[in-house]
């Protein structure tokens, strides 16, 4: 365990804190779930935004709403003093409110309380730990360290509605206010009990294979099959995996032909590549676009690229985890940390050089999956070492 650091937060009062709040915290999880927000249904997504700016408005936030066409709009509130100089004492607080269920999910996974096979109570239902109960644990934080007057410095709660798909659009939002702060505390689900350090980068690729069709019995030597040179080709491109590097590729779906008494004039390949490094990422794309075919005749189109660079274990985000252990330890926790292969918002500002800590939302299970739910009894302790670290 590592020493108590000597600080001025008062850890256990937060504690005590977050325990009193935590039947409103609950409620407010339940509301957020309430308003289903897929990705792709703006106007279910802008609801669950207008919910969370009204949350965010009624806690003296600073509401900014960044307007989109395609998706919801993004949510920008700052808490604290304003402050106009350098981003020393400034933290983003990121997260998103869409979620991967489409609407009408909550008839058949109802937000309902009730324990889980292991006897602990749970608040189950689409979106609760990816990631309403992250948000609302933020908004408890801020909350819960205006009351104490410990909200010394400006504090920025960044919401998007695009994270399921990668942020397509709200990326550079992301990258001009993380670009005015010192840290990112990104409202994830924790990996077990634990903060996340280090996440993965990703791409994806796709590589299209023609050839030439003929009929297998009549003229077979006129035929150049593109699905026996797409064979190869997912030979070389899955030796590319070195997993000491945490570089790994993964063909995950593949396809070609139209009978079997035809030679396949057209394959193709989606395929899935991590990197734990950054150096990796265009190394890997230079690879990617040097493939050739082996059989001169047929031809290849190569799309697709590396698409989140990794978050790496940097010193500054190592300090911040440190941090956050030393005030766990003053609670009498030992908090983990862990790395990832999947990428978050986290992985932009990683990226940009910000420290960032990831995981910091809830514990819970099932992410993407029809067993998702939130440990209920973690949500006072992830709540009091959030606003510690805030109020640091
Ligand atoms: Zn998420």
């Amino acid at each position: 365990m590592p020493t108590p650091a000597n600080t001025p937060v008062p850890m256990r009062a937060l504690l005590a804190g977050a325990r009193r709040k935590q039947p409103a915290l609950l409620k407010l999880i339940q509301q957020l779930v309430a308003v289903e927000s897929p990705t792709d249904v703006k106007s279910a997504v802008d609801a669950c935004v207008a919910l969370a700016a009204t949350h965010a408005h009624s806690l003296g936030g600073r509401v900014k709403l960044h307007r989109q066409r395609a998706f919801g709009h993004i949510l920008e509130a700052r808490f604290g003093p304003r402050s106009k100089t350098s981003p020393a004492g400034r933290t983003l607080l990121l997260g998103h409110l869409d979620t991967v269920w489409p609407l009408g999910t909550l008839k058949s996974m109802p937000c309902r309380i009730a324990p889980g096979p292991d006897g602990e109570l749970r608040l189950w239902g689409p979106g609760t730990l990816d990631m309403k109960a992250g948000v609302a644990i933020a908004f408890t934080a801020l909350e819960m360290l205006a009351e104490a007057s410990l909200l010394n410095r400006e504090i920025i709660l960044l919401l998007n509605s695009e994270e399921e798909i990668g942020s397509p659009v709200s990326q550079p939002t992301t990258e001009a206010l993380a670009a005015q702060c010192a840290a990112v505390y990104v409202l994830e689900p924790a990996q077990g009990l634990a903060y996340k350090t280090a996440r993965k980068g990703t791409g994806s690729f796709r590589i299209d294979v023609y050839g030439t069709a003929a009929h297998a019995g009549v003229d077979f030597e006129k035929g150049v099959s593109a699905l026996r040179e797409l064979a190869s080709l997912i030979e070389t491109v899955s030796s590319f995996t070195d997993l000491k590097r945490g570089l790994t590729v993964n063909v995950g779906v593949a396809g070609g032909g139209s009978k079997t008494n035809v030679i396949p004039a057209h394959a193709w390949a989606e395929i899935d590549v991590r990197i734990a490094r950054k150096a990796d990422g265009p190394r890997i794309e230079r690879k990617f676009a040097a493939l050739k075919s082996t059989d001169k005749r047929c031809s290849l189109v190569l799309t697709g690229g590396v698409n989140r660079l990794p978050m790496e274990r940097t010193p500054g985000t190592v300090k911040l985890y440190r941090q956050a252990r030393a005030l766990a330890a003053e609670l009498g926790l030992d908090l983990p940390e862990a790395a990832t292969g999947g990428a978050s918002d986290g992985n932009i500002t990683s990226a940009l050089g910000i420290p960032t800590l990831d995981g910091m939302g809830a514990v819970g299970e099932g992410a993407h999956a029809a067993h998702e739910s939130v440990l209920i009894s973690q949500l006072p302790l992830r709540t009091a070492l959030l606003a510690g670290l805030l109020a640091r």
